[in-house]
């Protein structure tokens, strides 16, 4: 009788031990499972290294961009809506800023890329537009607009073009390569725009556009300045809403800008 229930009892023990492997190797499995899931989900958003990366060709695909700014907006323009296309991309870029957007392009045209600039620049962010002296001004030029608004505009003045295209989107993200911030550049051309927000990459930038900015402060006479003070910059020092009468260079936009 003895021996029975202790027969009983270590074909019990088994049993269980058994059931609890099979449930240590299950939960082992799901926590695997669960591992592989999160660290997809963390490559695909950051990329290999960490980081967001990714790249964009242009001319952009022929659509509306309005589901851009306004998503709830049932637009009614003869354009195909809804198409997440090279410029919508890049709109959405620009505008994920939640505190500065530092822009140092050659030209800038593009009433799209515009719209977003003043969007954020309602919104209360600190923004800063770079361009090159001679293309700041063509023949629809956005600089006058975005200025009459009241953002900081400086002009590059040095001998050679400021033939930049980049721009910096909360000091992170950097979104740069060959594009112009034209018309022309985003519907016609064969152009590139990489987006990172690689350290090793973006931190370079960082320092070019403080250095060039810096450069061109009207009031350093082209000399290298210090960072600016908050608040100590005075209005109209650097052409900022207040626009005066034959400093807008008059010309046409070139082809290839
Ligand atoms: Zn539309």
């Amino acid at each position: 009788m003895n021996a029975t229930f202790n027969g009983s009892f270590a074909a019990l023990s088994r049993q269980m031990s058994a059931v609890w492997t099979l449930k240590a190797l299950g939960l082992g499995a799901v926590g695997l499972t669960l591992s592989v899931e999160v660290l997809g989900w963390f490559f695909r958003r950051f990329g290999s290294k960490g980081f967001l990366k990714e790249v964009i060709f242009f001319p952009t695909e022929f659509a509306c961009v309005e589901h851009v700014f306004e998503p709830t907006l049932q637009c009614l323009c003869p354009l195909p809506h809804g198409l997440e296309t090279s410029l919508a991309r890049l709109l959405r870029h620009v505008l994920s800023a939640k505190s500065t957007l530092d822009i140092c392009v050659f030209a800038f045209s593009n009433m799209d890329l515009s719209r977003a600039v003043l969007a954020l620049h309602s919104r209360g962010l600190v923004i800063r537009i770079l361009i090159d002296k001679d293309y700041g001004c063509i023949t629809g030029s956005q600089i006058g607009p975005l200025r009459r608004a009241g953002i900081r505009v400086r002009y590059d003045s040095g001998a050679v073009h400021m033939h930049h295209k980049f721009a910096l989107v909360d000091g992170r993200r950097l979104v740069t390569g060959s594009l112009n911030w034209t018309l022309q550049a985003v519907q016609k051309n064969k152009e590139n725009v990489m987006v990172t927000e690689e350290p090793r990459l973006v931190t370079p930038f960082v320092q070019e556009f403080q250095r060039l900015w810096d450069a061109n402060d009207p009031e350093g006479c082209g000399r290298a300045a210090p960072p600016p003070q908050q608040g100590t910059e005075r209005q109209g020092t650097e052409r900022q809403g207040t626009e005066r009468q034959g400093t807008e260079r008059q010309g046409t936009e070139r082809q290839g800008t």
